[in-house]
């Protein structure tokens, strides 16, 4: 059994005004706090050459809850798709565990796998690099129902399949049409269909408009949000766009070579960042106004150096070479195991101990 947890207090959405995307999410709306994934302790570790291991993910554990959209944010390489891939099933993992409302997902049970499999759907980033080519889009959006849904008649695969377009705002006249007639922003409409055909209860997006054209980003991010709120779908959004994730989480995580430094409420992390990796995070988005720009990059520092390698991260706490910050206790700092939770959370040895 999964515990049962008090509701979240996540506060008013904060002025989104300076994003082109429409209003923020309904953060007055309590979650439904049912939990319907938990990862604890998860560890993904790769074999590479020399018969090294490289970490991408250490010791780290979230909830997720119906309808609620989570944010996973953090610079390249520190781990965000592997967490994704793993939860999905689709990277083995090496420690830990992940539980779909209450049943197990790796254990070699592939009857298992495949039942909880139809429930957790991915959006891939580069929608046509994700599409079949010699597919019809009729084609593509069956597939998923054949191999999750084989007993479905016919009008109740082609009921999905209208509902499935009609979500993406798609015609029945695109069935019959193959991915590369399609522009970026529309095969990604068909790579979402695909996801919602299986009316799974969770969506993972990969960084879901990193590949489209900036001017077509705002639509699909209000389509995704749009679907998420009226079908209660707990969403996993991978991002490194801080201003959409903004306008889009309830909650969120900040990860640094695979371990989570900051995690909790949306809103507090944006307003009251407690890790200097957060704060640098958010220093380096771009204002809208050109003065308050100008301000911002006279004041900030840049991040500096670049990631260490994950094959050999710094000793003590993993941040603390770029850190401006970093001090003595930096060097011998041990990361506690860090959980996602409904409070705010950080992992760094200037802060004290998380609320809660
Ligand atoms: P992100 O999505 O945040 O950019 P990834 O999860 O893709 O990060 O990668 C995390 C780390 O794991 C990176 O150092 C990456 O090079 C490494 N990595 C990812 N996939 C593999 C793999 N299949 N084999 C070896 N290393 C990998
Ligand atoms: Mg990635």
């Amino acid at each position: 059994m999964l515990p049962v947890l008090p509701p979240p207090c996540i506060p008013p959405a904060a002025d989104s005004s300076s994003t082109p995307l429409d209003s923020g999410p309904d953060r007055g709306n309590p979650l439904n706090t049912t939990a319907i994934l938990s990862v604890s302790n998860l560890q993904v570790r790769y074999p590479v050459s020399g018969r090294r291991m490289l970490t991408a993910i250490d010791d780290l554990s979230l909830t997720l809850h119906h309808g609620e959209t989570l944010a996973v944010v953090g610079e390249s390489g520190c781990g965000k798709s592997t967490l994704a891939r793993a939860i999905c099933g689709l990277t083995p993992i090496s420690a830990g565990e992940i539980r779909f409302g209450g049943e197990r997902l790796h254990g070699g049970d592939r009857r298992a796998v495949r039942r909880i499999g139809k429930h957790i759907q991915y959006v891939f980033q580069d929608p046509l690099d994700a599409l079949d080519p010699r597919m019809t889009i009729a084609e593509i959006l069956a597939e998923p129902l054949r191999h999750h849904f084989p007993k479905l008649t016919r009008g109740e695969r082609q009921r999905r399949i209208d509902t499935a377009l009609d979500a993406v705002a798609l015609s029945p006249r695109h069935l019959t049409r193959y991915p590369h007639e399609f522009s970026g922003g529309q095969a990604q409409r068909i790579g979402i269909a695909r996801a919602l055909i299986c009316e799974p209860s969770i969506l993972i997006c990969d960084e879901p408009v990193s590949a489209l054209d900036v001017s077509i980003q705002a639509q699909i991010i209000n389509l995704l949000q749009d679907i998420q709120r009226e079908r209660r779908l707990a969403m996993l959004f991978i991002s490194h766009d801080l201003r959409v994730v903004r306008h889009i989480a309830d909650r969120m995580m900040v990860l640094y070579l695979g371990r989570l430094m900051e995690a909790g409420p949306a809103a507090a992390l944006f307003d009251q960042p407690r890790h200097p990796y957060t704060r640098a995070l958010l220093a380096a988005i771009p204002k809208a106004d050109p003065a308050e720009e100008q301000e911002r990059l006279e004041a900030t520092p840049p991040l500096g150096n670049d990631l260490p390698s994950p094959l050999d991260p710094p000793s003590g706490c993993v941040f603390r070479t770029r850190c401006p910050e970093a001090a003595e206790p930096c060097k011998t700092y041990r990361h506690p195991p860090m959980e996602l939770s409904l409070s705010h959370a950080v992992n760094c040895v200037h802060a004290t101990t998380p609320d809660g």
